[in-house]
């Protein structure tokens, strides 16, 4: 054997390769806050946390519930304003009315996806229905809006035949993106994916990743073993790009949502329900919907047929608001 290049070069022989740092995975806890409104109903929080602001394009989760709301009230979100983003309605159990500017009006019930973008400006309002099921159990999460989005008009989807496919130990719904070859008909306007898993008590299966995608696990109910992290439910466990796969496991029957995008690329200025990229923006959009809930204002039309009072937009902190990388 002998080297046939006419001119070979110098050639560098490493044998102390150095190793290469596995993808990261972190382990994001959540915070228990109240939803708002008068009626506050505790939710747990993961998205945004204080070291991992988004996944990709998700820029908010809420996990809610198992709850009673057999009596008293239930879930009463009154109306309020969003700019920005996209709101992912996802349940486990029971049922919520959404209502919003457009004159939507639909009852979220577990497998259907509510997805409402809001462009650059929707009010809604989400409620427990009368004749509801007695438990609520369920997530909301944001999607944040690119800059060529994010000013366009308010919409809201209702999808109630998401593709569905099963793994060993596991059935999966595909909620936005593609996962497996399963496309969700769900519009989003970033690469990104949302998946709902069953998993059956003992079982260990194998989800595909994306390489270029980051991804977050955020358990609904009983723990998950991921990576030798334990996820306790309203907790999300956060895991770097450049992973092909992820192996669910679980002692008890479980569910879960994996979520999942491209590193997001712009700046975020995230205050209230309101997504935008500077201070002037977002006081803006306040004052638009602090006129709207008063006297009316084109940019926030009234959530159809809900009467109740709108929720008032908090004060702004005395300093100027600066936006934050993903
Ligand atoms: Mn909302």
């Amino acid at each position: 054997m002998s080297n046939q290049e006419s001119r070979p070069g110098e050639q560098r022989i490493c044998t102390a390769r150095p190793v290469p740092e596995p993808p990261a995975a972190e382990l994001l806890a959540p915070r228990r806050v109240p939803l708002g409104g008068p009626r506050a109903m505790p939710v747990l929080r993961s998205l945004p946390d204080r070291r991992r602001r988004m996944i990709g394009a998700w820029c908010f989760a809420d996990v809610f519930g198992p709850a009673d709301v057999s009596e008293g009230e239930g879930m009463q979100v009154p109306p309020h304003p969003h700019i920005g983003l996209q709101t992912v309605t996802w349940l486990v159990r029971g049922a919520v009315r959404h209502r919003d500017g457009l004159g939507s009006d639909r009852v979220v019930r577990p497998g259907r996806l509510g997805l409402m973008a809001a462009g650059r400006g929707i009010a809604h309002s989400e409620r427990s229905p009368v004749g509801r099921p007695p438990v609520l159990h369920g997530a909301q999460m944001w999607v944040a809006l690119p800059e060529a989005e994010r000013h366009g008009p308010p919409r809201f989807e209702y999808h109630d035949d998401l593709p569905v496919f099963t793994l060993p130990g596991a059935r999966v719904t595909v909620l936005a993106g593609q996962v497996h070859g399963h496309r969700s008909p769900a519009r989003t306007h970033t690469p990104l994916m949302g998946a709902e898993v069953v998993l059956a008590a003992g079982a260990t299966a194998p989800l595909a990743l994306r390489g270029d995608f980051e991804h977050g696990v955020l358990a609904l109910d009983a723990p998950l073993r991921v990576l030798g992290h334990q996820v306790e439910a309203g907790a999300l466990l956060y895991l770097g790009p450049g992973r092909e796969e992820v192996v669910l496991r679980t002692d008890r029957d479980a569910r879960l949502l994996v979520i999942g995008g491209t590193p997001f690329a712009e700046d975020l200025l995230m205050w209230w329900n309101l997504v935008g990229r500077d201070h002037d923006e977002i006081v803006a959009a306040r004052a638009d919907w602090e006129r709207a809930r008063t006297e009316g204002d084109a940019r926030f039309a009234p959530v159809a047929g809900d009467t109740g009072p709108a929720l008032p937009a908090p004060e702004l902190p005395g300093v100027r608001l600066r936006p934050r990388p993903p």
